[in-house]
């Protein structure tokens, strides 16, 4: 797939950085563990069609998304394997999931209820345990019962897999993980007991994945490691397999100026210059993900460190260059230039938040280009083709 766009800038995606993670992932895991490749907020940000394929390729045998739309979207694309979508599905929206071969999770007995009736295809189902992240999921023996005897009641209602998720995986403190593990073993214990058909378990993340591998029982959810971050510091320290980065950010100068001392950069005129400064201006702001936050923040060109100068505006902004440089020269905001490197890691340092957010904020108008070895492969551009 092919998508023109009219910019330099744009994001590049290494499908051989996933293709490697996914095959370091599978590598740790027992043989009877297999793996969800997690593809929701469209791959992290690096594109959920490219990554999926590449998922698969490399040996992921399922898919894993936080919305019914994003499964639509992956079954539009003609992919086929089983897709879970792990957060809400709309009850009125279950025909649908279930024409599509779309499995969904289930908490609520009253949900069950609501969509008895509809249609003929079964929808297939998983169960969410909440033992400890509190978000959604059965927390008691009652709980399960209650949601359990919903489903005996129901024909075209298939459950085929009980889940939970961690909230403390990837931390040094195991406490809550190990406190979580308890309460599952007890809930499975009781739904063992309580339901006779054989069902997938699937529990841990990348960073239990990774840490506790042989703790997995079928699946591994397997997100944030896929695209080459570790999910923690303590966890990138430990290093249980080797990843590669797959996201990378790209730009270029579009105008280069000679300054006199004191003069005003961007809104508010918050940088003065001092004499003789080089000043470049990037085409590239915070409608494409880079945060007003993230001035003072350095970007490579060159391979040198270039500091972010006066407030990023909607669509540009800009740097204090070391020495003159054409136009077009080359920038780089999130990856490698020669022999420097500015990781997503430190891109989420130097703005308090964890290395999950940076490609997913992303935005759409930012063009994505999917190299597979070293190629370009596909690019996709969200504003001309929402849909595709
Ligand atoms: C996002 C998500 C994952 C993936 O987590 P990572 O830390 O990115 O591996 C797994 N399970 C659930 C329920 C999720 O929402």
């Amino acid at each position: 797939m092919e998508e023109k766009f009219y910019r330099d800038s744009f994001a590049e995606v290494d499908l051989d950085a996933i293709h490697y993670n996914v095959r370091q992932m599978r590598g740790r895991l027992p043989e009877k563990t297999g793996v969800y490749a997690v593809v929701k907020a469209n791959g992290y940000g690096h594109g959920d069609i490219q990554v999926a394929r590449t998922a698969i390729e490399a040996g992921a045998e399922r898919l894993a998304v936080a919305l019914l739309d994003e499964a639509f979207r992956l079954r539009k694309a003609g992919i086929t394997v089983p897709i879970l979508v792990m957060g809400y599905t709309r009850p009125e929206d279950a025909l649908l999931a279930a024409r599509e071969n779309i499995t969904v999770t289930v908490y609520q007995k009253e949900w069950i209820e609501r969509v008895k009736d509809t249609g003929e295809t079964p929808l297939h189902v998983h169960l969410k345990i909440d033992t400890g992240m509190g978000r959604i999921g059965v927390r008691s023996e009652a709980e399960m019962e209650s949601v359990l005897s919903a489903l005996r009641n129901t024909e075209n209602v298939q459950l085929t897999g009980v889940f939970t998720h961690f909230a403390t995986a990837d931390e040094g403190d195991l406490s809550h993980y190990r406190e979580q593990n308890e309460r599952l073993t007890r809930l499975l214990e009781y739904f063992g007991e309580s339901w006779s058909g054989e069902v997938d378990v699937h529990t841990g993340n990348s960073a239990a994945g990774m840490r506790f591998p042989g703790h997995m029982f079928q699946y591994v959810r397997f997100g944030i490691g896929m695209y080459g971050l570790y999910p923690s510091g303590e966890v990138k320290e430990e290093r249980p397999i080797d990843l590669q980065p797959a996201f990378s950010l790209h730009s270029t100068l579009i105008h280069v100026k000679k300054l006199e001392e004191g003069e005003a950069i961007s809104y508010g005129a918050t940088y003065r210059t001092d004499p003789g400064e080089w000043i470049g201006t990037v085409p590239f702001g915070y409608a494409d993900g880079w945060i007003r936050k993230l001035q003072g923040m350095e970007v490579l060109v060159n391979g040198k460190r270039c500091e972010i100068v006066g407030r990023i505006c909607m669509d540009q902004f800009m740097v204090r260059l070391d020495e003159c440089y054409p136009t077009g020269t080359e920038v780089v905001l999130i990856g490698r230039q020669e022999d420097e490197e500015i990781e997503m890691d430190e891109v989420a340092d130097y703005v308090d938040t964890i290395n999950y957010e940076i490609p997913c904020l992303i935005t759409g108008r930012v063009p994505r280009i999917f190299k597979r070895n070293n190629e370009v492969i596909s690019t996709s551009h969200r504003l001309q083709h929402p849909l595709v």
